[in-house]
């Protein structure tokens, strides 16, 4: 195996849908998902160290003391962080892993890690985002405002980002895999054609002309090896 994970960064406003996008990808190839710490309360449905590390704000900033946190940020009133461990063992291993952290957190990832691949999901319009917040209903009016509010100052940072890609409504798997074919193409893009099998190679073929269709290479090479 070669071992030349990526690490992905994912960002989007609140009701931009990457929560599901970032499902389907993990359903389409092997991604790592670096699981976040924060000190919100758990929405309904979610799981401590599945959807979050719950904690409180003392053992948060414990944490962020002992150099635990890749990065953190306070956002809407709560810590969020990057538990740095696990994503230094993922890469290590040779996984690419998604990291779904908001703009801040992704600008200082991006500081101190520049091989990083920063990708902004975003819906197709400021009124489909207000729609799909309020239609989550997870949220108070308030909150509901005040996240509308941190996407308007968000979005004068996204030409710091490597892509923009626009989730349409109800197409998902699309968004999911054009972010898998980012994801492919960057992760081959420093590496010469003759160090690879010839499954990658494949790939940085394809990459290199300017349609990137990894999925479609690898169904190709299935049959091709068979
Ligand atoms: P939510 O409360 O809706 O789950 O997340 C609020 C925001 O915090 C989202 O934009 C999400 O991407 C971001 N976020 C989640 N985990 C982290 C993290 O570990 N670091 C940073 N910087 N942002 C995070």
């Amino acid at each position: 195996m070669i071992k030349n994970g990526k690490l992905i960064i994912v960002s989007g406003f609140a009701g931009s849908g990457k929560g599901t996008v970032l499902k389907e990808l993990f359903n389409m190839a092997e991604y790592k998902y670096s699981v976040s710490a924060t000190t919100r309360e758990p929405r309904v449905g979610e799981t401590d160290g599945v959807d979050y590390y719950f904690m409180t704000r003392e053992d948060f900033l414990v944490k962020t003391e002992s150099g635990d946190m890749l990065e953190y940020v306070e956002y809407s009133g709560n810590f969020y962080g990057t538990p740095r461990e696990p994503v230094e063992k993922m890469l290590s291993d040779g996984y690419s892993v998604i990291l779904e952290i908001e703009v801040e957190g992704a600008l200082n990832i991006k500081a101190n890690f520049p091989e990083a691949v920063l990708i902004f999901i975003s819906p197709p319009t400021y009124a489909e985002l207000e729609r799909r917040l309020r239609e989550r209903a997870s949220e108070s009016e308030e909150m509901i405002k005040e996240r509308l509010e941190i996407s308007k100052r968000e979005s004068a940072s996204i030409g710091e980002y490597g892509y923009l890609v626009v989730n349409e409504t109800s197409e998902q798997k699309k968004t999911a895999f054009a972010v898998h074919c980012i994801a492919e193409s960057e992760k081959y893009k420093n590496i010469s054609g003759k160090d690879l099998p010839r499954e990658q190679a494949l790939i940085i073929k394809t990459a290199g002309e300017n349609k990137i269709d990894a999925k479609k290479a690898e169904k190709f090479l299935k049959n091709y090896y068979k």
